[in-house]
């Protein structure tokens, strides 16, 4: 028991020194906007990110770290400007946390992976889930679905269809 708890630490703590970063490395490897949203919790204007519009099919990463996020079948169209997702790609990609800022009672969205700021998730989401979260294309890197896996998919789509 006792050695399988020690192992569990041990795990969780290489995973931490993985992603523990100076203020400074981070700024070496983000854009000066990315810095600001992912690690200093600011909103990109909305309208002007580059994921809003897109209705690609792939799979959206958190630009700071690359950890898998969100998948294009969640996305929708909120009207808010910025790219909105019904839920994550897995239930423990992003983690939630109250944020009193800004005079505002919101809940902020963060990477799991590298704890950097993403976006607020709110309940005036579509079924089944309800939940919008809002999130800047900052803190995204878009990965499009290999051109494979989308015939297969299409096949399959086919498929339903006969
Ligand atoms: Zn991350």
């Amino acid at each position: 028991m006792v050695y399988y708890y020690l192992a569990i630490k041990k795990h969780h703590m290489t995973e931490n020194n993985n992603m523990k970063k100076t203020e400074e490395e981070w700024h070496q490897c983000l854009t000066t906007e990315q810095y600001k949203i992912l690690r200093e919790k600011g909103t990109e204007a909305p309208f002007t990110g580059k994921y809003y519009k897109s209705k690609d099919e792939g799979i959206y990463l958190c630009a700071a770290c690359g950890a898998e996020l969100f998948s294009s079948e969640a996305k929708y169209e909120s009207g808010t400007g910025w790219p909105s997702f019904f839920q994550t790609i897995e239930k423990n990609a992003v983690a939630v946390k109250p944020d009193a800022s800004r005079d505002m009672y919101r809940i902020e969205a963060v990477c799991r992976k590298c704890g950097s700021h993403l976006g607020h998730v709110f309940d005036d989401g579509p079924k089944p889930t309800e939940k919008r979260f809002c999130i800047n294309s900052a803190s995204l890197k878009f990965k499009k679905m290999s051109s494979e896996k989308q015939a297969k998919q299409t096949n399959d789509k086919r498929q339903h269809k006969s």
